[in-house]
């Protein structure tokens, strides 16, 4: 018997029970093998039966007496009484008349079951029962509960592969030579039979720990390869202006935080596509003291966080020089919660970009916050001559030409859009950089079209609020340099954030009414758009129109939802802005990036019916100002808060609360096409930062020892599938 052998040939299976075992999309031995348990039953102590308490037993017994019948149709009941040395027992099985036949007596038996109140006594009902024997499979152990499909139990896959055993115990080892050894984790052999069957709970965790070890060291691997093969690409290079740097900062209206001028200067340095060469940054390393060459905090170097950009230069630094001419192309994912201000930092390297005589494509989720941030970057580029287009789908035929000339001409320097970027036209001149906004919100496939649109492979800077967890950056995404924005600006208060129940409504509406009173303006979220919604949310139109003639009909309310026109939302979005409005009842059109730094309170209407992160990503549109802002979430019913809302409630800190949604919903559902499925995790815990970190360094540490993957056959394939689902580029 071979890996390949198909699973009809093992003692037992044969040809009728193999079709339910391709059910389970298990053809071959191997397969089987890889099939692992959704859970265990730990029934690995045996107890004597006068010490027998409720909850899952095993006993060691002789079977006394025995009686089976049908109590009337569909009902029937095999009853035993076991006995040991310490007691009798009665144990029942319903619907099971081949017990009967199959149990001896005069033999021992393990009985493995719970021990629980049936009717009016405790009894053990529908046990598991197998002859004593050195290697119990069903009883006496701890159980494997596998995947199961009609008519193919747990006990028969057990059966099965107990069939193979001997087969595990001669798989070769499939992580590279050493790394078993340095990373401490089981053999492979010994990892796969223990998994199937534990030994003990100790080695079950250690089997369990070295399969998900060997899933994250593959996931590295391939992002670690990917990294390698973006640093011999060829970019443009994009000179450092310290002089141009200080003016620029210098003219803006206030002053960057420390962790702005951290990622800028990360930014910064990715752009000139040296950062590898010692020396070339002389001019941004005194432009930023207090960070080092790998743009960490001096004091910080080394702790957690900064060292995701470390991984990319730890292991190779000062050994793959790469020569001037050459420019590797930036990387970077800019993360910072909301309002922690990215676009200045973008803003940055689009006027490095426009003095080297390059362009910039800015592309932005709505044509809102397109719009919003075409403002607000003209306002702070235009000043240095740097020309700034907007390109939306709203714009007219004739706009678009001209525009679209000015783009193709090289005459506009930041070309700010929406998808319609990403259409054939318009084309670039000289792309050189591609700022990607809340990068959450694009596709793969979307980002590929934008840079697709220059000609030599360009900067990427992405932009995000919803951060990625660590374990999730140094895994899934760690081909990416990534850059944090860990601090708010200055004087920027905590949002006051409650959970209310509709019982408190009027409530919520004195208190948004004394915020308008003084001065400031309000959002009410509803969660869809019209009434053909069935499940009683409120529809935006009706909760306006209600708004305005009750409970606020002395204030000036107005209504925005996606299926306006264009034109519609801009006007409302500015009158808002200008504070010709109090209220705003909106969709979560306004989730994204808007900016009207007035509006400081905020009522979301059927809140658990929203995703963590858009909870917080709402939250963030009324951290805008001075003022003290206010968040409430209220349920569509009177009901206990789901756990989300209680997390967003518990605090402001969107990375701890990314890293609990990771651990709510797993990573797949977070990051779309990442499905855990395609990734094919069966076993690696990505909220586990220690696995996950044993993992990298172990990855590295092979790559530095010039790994060559062509030795191992198995984990070449499996990398190269992974670099291909992992890779941004
Ligand atoms: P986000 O990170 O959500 O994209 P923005 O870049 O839109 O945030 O910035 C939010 C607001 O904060 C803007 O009005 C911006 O001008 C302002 N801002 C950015 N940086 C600072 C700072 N260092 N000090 C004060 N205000 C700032
Ligand atoms: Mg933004």
């Amino acid at each position: 018997m071979e890996l390949s052998t198909p699973i009809q040939f093992i003692k037992g299976v044969g040809e009728k029970s193999s079709k339910l075992y391709a059910r389970l999309g298990i053809e071959t031995v191997e397969d089987l093998i890889y099939h692992f348990p959704r859970r265990y039953d730990d029934y690995s102590k045996v107890v004597k039966i006068k010490s027998i308490r409720p909850g899952a037993v095993t006993l060691r017994v002789k079977v006394v007496s025995l009686n089976a019948r049908y109590v009337r149709r569909g009902l029937h009941i095999t009853e035993a009484v076991v006995a040991d040395d310490s007691g009798q027992q009665k144990i029942v099985w319903f619907n099971q008349p081949y017990r009967k036949a199959a149990i001896k007596s005069g033999v021992d038996y393990f009985v493995s079951g719970l021990y629980d109140l049936s009717g009016d006594r405790y009894q053990i009902v529908n046990p598991s029962m197998e002859l004593v024997s050195a290697f119990p499979k069903n009883t006496a152990r701890i159980v494997p509960i596998y995947p199961e499909t009609k008519g193919l139990k747990s006990h028969q896959i057990r059966k099965a592969i107990s069939q193979v055993l001997p087969l595990i115990e001669q798989i070769p080892e499939s992580l590279p030579g050493g790394v078993v050894a340095k990373a401490s984790v089981m053999r492979l052999s010994e990892a796969l039979a223990n998994l199937h069957f534990p030994a003990s709970n100790q080695s079950l965790d250690a089997a369990q720990d070295r399969l998900g070890f060997e899933e994250l060291y593959e996931i590295t691997l391939a992002g670690l390869l990917n990294k390698r093969d973006l640093d011999l690409q060829q970019g443009l290079r994009v000179k450092f202006q310290a002089k141009l740097a200080k003016d620029f900062v210098a003219s803006l209206d206030f002053k960057l935080t420390d962790a702005q001028r951290k990622a800028a200067w990360q930014v910064l340095q990715d752009l000139t596509g040296l950062s590898r060469v010692d020396g070339a940054q002389g001019a941004a390393e005194q432009w930023s003291k207090p960070y080092n060459r790998y743009g960490e905090r001096v004091a910080e170097a080394g702790t957690q966080r900064s060292a995701t950009s470390h991984g990319r230069v730890a292991g190779s630094a000062g050994k793959q020089v790469v020569a001037p001419s050459q420019a590797r192309p930036m990387n970077r994912l800019l993360e910072g919660d909301v309002g922690s201000g990215k676009t200045v930092v973008a803003a940055m390297a689009v006027l490095m970009a426009a003095e080297a005589g390059y362009q910039t494509a800015y592309m932005a989720p709505t044509e809102i916050l397109a719009r919003q941030q075409y403002e607000e970057l003209g306002r702070m580029l235009g000043q240095f001559g740097v020309k700034t287009e907007l390109f939306i789908g709203a714009l007219n035929a004739k706009r678009k030409m001209e525009i679209g000339k000015s783009i193709e001409s090289g005459v506009a320097d930041l070309v700010v859009g929406t998808h319609a970027l990403i259409q054939k036209h318009p084309k670039f001149k000289h792309l050189a950089l591609a700022v990607i906004d809340e990068q959450h919100r694009f596709g793969v496939g979307q980002r590929e079209k934008l840079l697709g649109k220059a000609a030599k492979a360009p900067h990427v800077l992405t932009m995000t609020a919803t951060p990625i967890p660590r374990t999730l950056s140094l895994t899934l995404y760690g081909e990416l340099d990534v850059s944090l924005i860990d601090e708010l600006p200055p004087g920027r208060r905590p949002v006051e954030t409650t959970i209310v129940s509709p019982a408190n409504r009027g409530q919520v509406y004195a208190d948004i009414d004394a915020q308008l009173a003084a001065g400031r303006q309000a959002y009410v979220i509803c969660p869809l758009v019209d009434d053909s919604d069935t499940l009683g949310v409120k529809s935006v139109t009706q909760e306006a129109e209600r708004l305005d003639a009750g409970p606020f009909k002395n204030r000036r309310v107005a209504l925005m939802h996606g299926r306006l026109k264009p034109a519609q939302k801009e006007t409302i979005m500015r009158e808002f802005a200008d504070g010709q409005h109090d209220i705003l009842v909106s969709t979560t059109v306004v989730e994204v990036g808007v900016n009207v730094p007035n509006a400081t309170l905020m009522l979301v209407e059927g809140a658990e019916r929203f995703g963590l992160a858009q909870l917080h990503q709402l939250r963030g549109r009324i951290r805008r100002s001075e003022h003290k802002p206010y968040f409430f979430m209220m349920t569509s019913e009177v009901m206990a808060p789901p756990r989300r809302l209680r997390y967003v409630a518990g605090t402001d800190d969107g990375f701890k609360l990314a890293e609990l949604d990771l651990k709510l919903r797993g990573p797949g559902e977070i990051y779309g096409r990442r499905q855990h499925g395609e990734l094919e995790l069966k076993l690696a815990k990505l909220t586990d930062i220690k696995q996950v970190n044993r993992a990298r360094q172990a990855a590295q540490a092979s790559l530095d020892n010039g790994l060559d993957l062509l030795q191992y056959p198995r984990l070449s394939a499996r990398v190269n599938n992974l670099r291909k689902i992992t890779n941004l580029n």
